[in-house]
């Protein structure tokens, strides 16, 4: 938890409000031992061949138990796709609880989704007020716990991932939030973005990177993705074939002509109350 790169983790996360990515339970009592062993859960579970989720009885999430268990199921096998990884061999374990003060009790902190990677294990909140995020948690067990961490220049790429993994918030595309904060002058260029993100605010850095990161694994793969993950932007050239500039253009190109001009995106309603 005192690493310096895990503290920023978090705090982009809290920022984030939507999300959360998690820490290396490593340096932490094991995440999904401390939900277990906490008596104040009246913890059911179901298992199909590598996923269990665990949810409280008389909840949300009870009540949807199968509708949730192929969900997951169908949000590992589509992060796998996208980032072209292949399945772990230990049981995925899922955690739904109803609300982030619940949450809090098992991670520490009040998110809306958390993923304890090093466990692989991922905990989100679900009622009927707010829908649970399975790509995005198990994205960044994906990135985090099979591709390592990212190279110090590149950690603009965690949530990038996780939010294009999901692939959409409210009823907007990630394409569609993109190209209405950048239509709107509300994206700077890719080379001050990719040289302080953290200071665009967790909406437009988010979507700026998801929807770039999209753009990047249509076109070059996801193989290029987990280069520049490791590699850092400076490898953007020797990968893509193409700098910086050369790619924001041919991104904001590709956003130009696949998204429909008369989408009206309600950003104050994702500023105020997130991706849910
Ligand atoms: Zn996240």
């Amino acid at each position: 938890m005192h690493n310096k790169h895990i503290h920023r983790v978090i705090v982009l996360a809290m920022i984030l409000n939507v999300i959360a990515t998690g820490v290396s339970s490593q340096e932490n009592a094991n995440f999904v031992q401390r939900a277990l062993a906490d008596s104040s859960f009246a913890w059911r579970s179901i298992a199909s061949n590598k996923i269990r989720i665990y949810y409280e009885e008389d909840s949300f999430a009870e009540r949807h138990r199968m509708m949730m268990l192929r969900s997951m199921i169908t949000a590992v096998d589509e992060v796998l796709k996208i980032l072209e990884a292949s399945e772990c061999d230990s049981v995925l374990n899922v955690f739904y609880v109803e609300s982030r003060e619940k949450m809090k009790r098992i991670v520490g902190r009040s998110y809306s989704g958390f993923s304890d990677w090093a466990a692989n294990a991922i905990f989100m909140v679900l009622n009927p007020n707010w829908r649970s995020f399975e790509k995005h948690e198990f994205a960044h067990v994906v990135t985090m716990g099979v591709w390592g961490p990212p190279d110090i220049t590149s950690r603009w790429m965690i949530e990038g991932i996780a939010i294009h993994c999901d692939g959409w918030c409210r009823e907007y595309t990630v394409d569609e939030v993109a190209f209405h904060l950048l239509s709107n002058g509300q994206l700077p260029p890719l080379r001050e973005f990719l040289d302080d993100f953290n200071s665009l605010g967790e909406i437009r850095a988010g979507f700026y990177a998801a929807s770039l990161i999209g753009f990047i694994q249509r076109t070059h793969g996801a193989q290029a993705l987990r280069d520049i993950w490791l590699n850092g932007v400076e490898s953007f050239k020797d990968l893509l074939g193409a700098d910086v500039n050369q790619i924001e253009n041919s991104w904001k190109n590709y956003l130009k002509s696949n998204v429909r001009q008369d989408t009206k995106v309600d950003i104050d309603i994702i500023n105020k109350l997130g991706c849910g």
